[in-house]
């Protein structure tokens, strides 16, 4: 029964750790008109077929959008009045492209790297697109999504770890080792996915970031589109490798709902407002 009170205060220190990780910015939940023209969008909006970049290539097509992307990144930081630190990784960070890797995907590391897939290259049909998913990326690392989800994922071994621990003591066990599994399992789990809020979060910052350099702000919508429809090829046969990046940046409805609202907010003039507070 002692062991009541170490959980206890560690679930009030991982909710604590938790409520650091609210979003930056002030979103309003999409209105039923434009959840179902996202429902509308996912199942027809029109993609063309992938380009099927090869391999030599991939470097220098991510680079002719990366330098546009990385200016508009920076641009947006500021008018966010984010600290330095968050908007010069947007000048500086490395990013890096691997042909060798065939599944659709992109990540932004605890460094502010931004690490992008050769599949994602390959399948992606206009540059446009590459530059929606960059400046995606960009958008996680601009808002510390990525020292978030750390966070996050530490609660997530520190909470199951102590758990176990609660219960093979319970139950006389001495042997530790289930309790070092555990937390290896809720690293395991905390970190392989942005939340839900992370990703509508960024997807707006990154039709801002579309906006401000100057490239269609359907760029995002339409690679998203694109990686589902690919996912369901996989099913069929059609296409072999994995869409991981629909696995950590988890999409559904209502992050396309979201979407259809950021294009709209920029259309009519709405500056990206932080949230009161931050
Ligand atoms: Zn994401």
């Amino acid at each position: 029964m002692r062991a009541i009170v170490p959980v206890a205060a560690v679930l009030a220190t991982a909710l604590a750790l938790a409520g650091c990780a609210t979003p930056h910015l002030e979103i309003a939940e999409p209105s039923d008109r434009q959840k179902a023209e996202a429902e509308t969008a996912l199942k027809f909006t029109a993609v063309g077929p992938p380009r099927n970049v090869a391999a030599d290539r991939m470097v220098p097509t991510v680079n002719r959008v990366l330098r546009r992307v990385r200016l508009a990144s920076h641009a947006v930081c500021t008018e966010l009045k984010l600290p330095e630190e968050r908007c010069k990784p947007m000048l500086e960070s490395r990013v890096l492209v691997d042909p060798n890797k065939k599944d659709i995907n992109a990540f932004a590391d605890g460094n502010d790297n931004v690490g992008v897939y050769g599949g994602l290259v390959r399948h992606m049909g206009t540059d446009a697109e590459i530059a929606g998913v960059l400046a995606h990326e960009f958008a996680h690392v601009m808002l510390g999504h990525v020292e978030k989800k750390t966070t996050n994922a530490l609660i997530g071994g520190l909470v199951l770890g102590v758990l176990t621990g609660v219960a093979s003591a319970a139950a006389g066990s001495q042997d530790q080792r289930p309790v070092r599994d555990m937390t290896k399992l809720g690293w395991e789990i905390g970190s392989t996915a942005y939340s839900p809020e992370m990703e509508i979060e960024a997807d707006r910052t990154a039709v801002y970031i579309l906006h401000k350099a100057g490239l269609p702000l359907t760029a995002l919508q339409s690679a998203l589109v694109r990686m589902s429809r690919a996912r369901a090829q996989r099913s069929s046969g059609a296409f072999s490798g994995t869409v991981g990046f629909l696995q950590t940046h988890p999409s559904d409805d209502r992050r396309h709902a979201h979407l259809i609202s950021a294009m709209e907010d920029v259309r009519a003039g709405k500056p990206l407002k932080p949230a009161k507070g931050k």
